[in-house]
């Protein structure tokens, strides 16, 4: 990617551990070009006892922003000066702003997901939701839907303590805890308005994989099957959804929203989502 420096090219980046496999400088750089955005985005690996002085360099640097991977979504919310409401909520910082040397801690996976709902023409309103998974993601995605009107949200994992911790959270009383175990997976699904699978069952350069698919035979006719996977762009889980006749979508969505979410905090302005998506088309493809 051809990038035009100016003397006047402000800075953001994203921090993490790793942090090289990532993404986001990709769709940054890519939406920030199509923009005509003066702004350049690096990837810069972070380990965790640097986090706080690299926090403090990035602001001297005149850095405007930076997005966070792990290991340091939790580590950065007592080094901001403010938190968003769904950072506090979700316990979760990923995209920070520096403005005037204060550190503002956003977390922007929640509405990047209503965004990609949204998108796919689906609203949470009165909807029974099964979400698969008790950890960051599970947490933004349940709890956002719970905020935004679902009915119910079941958060099935496999350690039972994770998914009743996440519960305690719900302010709305929307969800419940439920096990992993393919019977209650199975019993859940037949009650299940839409599915998301938010471990990282089927994720490349991971060991799990779903050993047992039945309970997508569960789901009643048309129910979306979402997975927050992206690598690779259709997991198992999605293939099997896809021979059922199930309506199936990957991670990519929540992965663009949520950096548009933070493109926007970056830099103040609104995006024009049509020009940015078509800036993105053919560069998100492939593994
Ligand atoms: P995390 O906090 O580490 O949580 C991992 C979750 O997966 C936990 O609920 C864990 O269950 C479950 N899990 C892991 N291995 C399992 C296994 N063998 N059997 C059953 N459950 C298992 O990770 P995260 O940050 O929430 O990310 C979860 C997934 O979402 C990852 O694949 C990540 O790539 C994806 N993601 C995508 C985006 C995007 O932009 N598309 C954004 C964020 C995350 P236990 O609690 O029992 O350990």
């Amino acid at each position: 990617m051809r990038v035009n420096l100016e003397n006047t090219t402000q800075k953001l980046c994203v921090i993490g551990d790793p942090v090289l496999h990532s993404k986001s400088p990709l769709i940054q750089n890519t939406m920030l070009e199509a923009l005509g955005l003066d702004y350049i985005y690096l990837c810069q690996p972070v380990t965790p006892e640097d986090l706080p002085s690299f926090l403090r360099a990035a602001a001297l640097l005149g850095y405007r922003g930076l997005n966070a991977t792990m290991p340091h979504k939790q580590a950065l919310l007592p080094l901001m000066d403010t938190l968003s409401e769904d950072a506090r909520r979700f316990g979760a910082v990923n995209t920070v702003c520096i403005r005037g040397g204060k550190f503002l801690g956003y977390n922007t996976d929640g509405v990047g997901f209503l965004r990609a709902l949204a998108e796919n023409g689906t609203s949470p309103k009165g909807l029974r939701v099964t979400v698969f998974g008790a950890g960051g993601a599970a947490k933004a995605v349940a709890l956002k839907l719970a905020q935004k009107g679902a009915a119910r949200v079941t958060v099935c994992n496999r350690t039972a303590e994770k998914a009743a911790a996440l519960c305690t959270l719900d302010e709305q009383g929307v969800l419940r805890s439920a096990g992993f175990d393919i019977e209650t997976l199975r019993r859940e699904a037949w009650q299940t308005d839409l599915l998301i699978n938010c471990t990282s069952l089927g994720m490349h350069g991971t060991q799990g994989q779903f050993d047992d698919f039945s309970f997508l035979d569960e789901l009643p006719a048309g129910t979306p099957v979402y997975d927050l996977i992206y690598a690779p762009p259709q997991t198992k889980l999605l293939a099997e959804a896809a021979k059922r006749g199930l309506p199936a979508y990957n991670g990519l969505g929540l992965l663009v929203h949520q950096a548009v979410c933070s493109l926007e905090l970056f830099t103040q302005t609104s995006i024009d989502l049509a020009l940015v998506k078509r800036a993105l088309q053919g560069v998100l493809a492939g593994p």
